[in-house]
């Protein structure tokens, strides 16, 4: 026998274990199962027409889900106090082409921090583009006041990634997202580095979270999976859009995320805790002239992540004395033993990536020291990392 739904206003560690475990969903195990469907078969023509009336609860047809993706956006969506719903989607990618289509339209434009995820600009300078949608990117440390001076007649959406992807600077993201609301301009924010659990972002104000869940709320690193997470006020846009593009995530992979969900809590702990052993060992090496970890009190944005946010997650840059050249960093690389090289992180493994954000900035030139590594500190021991680290600095 299962019970009801636990009542109170729950810590967050707590939602991650209760979330989403209906027992209608659940039908008395602890995990909603794999329910996998097209077809969905009603006891007669009253019944379906009845479903009918409900596009967002209930069985209906496949494209709309089962309890196993109605379990893990309901545990999701506890995470976000303030959010209305959460719909899933195939990869991190698509819930964020998804969230921009519903908040834009032709004529209108965008305003994208410089520091986002390359594949966004990707949307914005192809799909967003060919649609007459304009992009502005604007410089990731800009304030409040400096950010709604570029708000125009035309600008529609604002979209922030805080820390940003490969250097990692901290924005304002309640006061541009004040800023934004008081102009009546939506805001978006990719909230993968933090999740909701270090930074729950529609209570700081944003209109639209997105996840790439393949990161950490998969967290082992087997999974394609997004996530947006909306108020009220931006649902039904973001739902109609979402069904228009017939988007629809694979039980197998939402039971998978749901799953990883449930450790989310200790494993960003750990992340964290690594991450920063491992930052300030690095900080100290002679052949490492700067570490971009938005903990460290030198990094862009400091201030901001120290009022805002409840702690770090495990991935950093590092920035290598100007003297060493790419075949040293190449050398570096591949060098180490326990970090592997590819793309994607989040997962329970370490991994090392060459970075080089001065081919993609455009709003303001990138004037990074040396060239750059991004490290994701995974769950091993950090002295065994921090001793593979040594071993491949010293083969440069
Ligand atoms: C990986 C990533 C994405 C995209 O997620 P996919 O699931 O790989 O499509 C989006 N934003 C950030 C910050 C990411 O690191």
């Amino acid at each position: 026998m299962s019970k009801g739904r636990p009542s109170g206003d729950l810590r967050p560690a707590t939602k991650l274990v209760v979330g989403g475990r209906r027992p209608e969903w659940t039908n008395g195990v602890v995990n909603a199962p794999v329910i996998h469907a097209s077809t969905i078969l009603f006891d007669s023509v009253a019944a379906l027409r009845e479903a009918e009336t409900h596009p967002d609860r209930g069985l209906y047809y496949g494209r709309r889900g089962t309890p196993t993706q109605w379990s893990l956006a309901e545990a999701l969506t506890d995470l976000e106090p303030g959010a209305e719903a959460t719909l899933l989607y195939p990869s991190g990618v698509a819930a964020i082409s998804t969230a921009l289509l519903s908040v834009l339209k032709p004529g209108d434009e965008l305003l994208m921090v410089d520091s986002t995820y390359a594949p966004t600009r990707f949307i914005c300078d192809g799909l967003l583009k060919s649609i007459g949608v304009t992009t502005r990117y604007y410089d990731p440390s800009l304030g409040a006041a400096d950010v709604a001076a570029l708000f125009g007649d035309r600008t529609c959406a604002l979209f922030l990634e805080s820390p940003g992807s490969l250097t990692f600077e901290v924005q304002d993201v309640p006061g541009l997202c004040a800023a934004a609301r008081a102009a009546g301009v939506v805001t978006l924010l990719d909230n993968t580095w933090a999740t909701p659990l270090l930074f729950p972002a529609i209570g700081h104000g944003v209109d639209l979270t997105i996840l790439a869940a393949t990161k950490y709320i998969v967290g082992h690193s087997d999974v394609m999976l997004g996530s947006v997470t909306a108020t009220a006020a931006r649902m039904p846009a973001l739902r109609r859009m979402t069904t228009q593009l017939g988007h629809s995530v694979a039980p197998d992979d939402a039971y998978l995320a749901a799953r990883g969900l449930r450790t989310l809590g200790v494993r960003l702990k750990a992340h964290g805790e690594n991450g920063l052993i491992v930052a300030r060992w690095l900080a100290d090496q002679p052949q490492v002239a700067k570490v971009l970890h938005p903990a460290l009190p030198d990094c862009p944005g400091h201030a901001l992540f120290a009022r805002d946010f409840a702690g770090a997650s495990g991935l950093f840059t590092i920035l290598l004395d100007p003297a060493i050249d790419d075949a040293g960093r190449v050398r570096f690389v591949d060098t180490l033993e326990l970090f592997g090289i590819g793309f994607s992180w989040g997962g329970f493994e370490s991994l090392a990536l060459p970075i080089d954000p001065e081919s993609i900035r455009t709003a303001r030139p990138w004037a990074g020291a040396g060239l750059g590594v991004r490290l994701h500190i995974g769950l091993e021991d950090p002295a065994d990392l921090i001793a593979d680290l040594g071993r491949a600095l010293a083969a440069i």
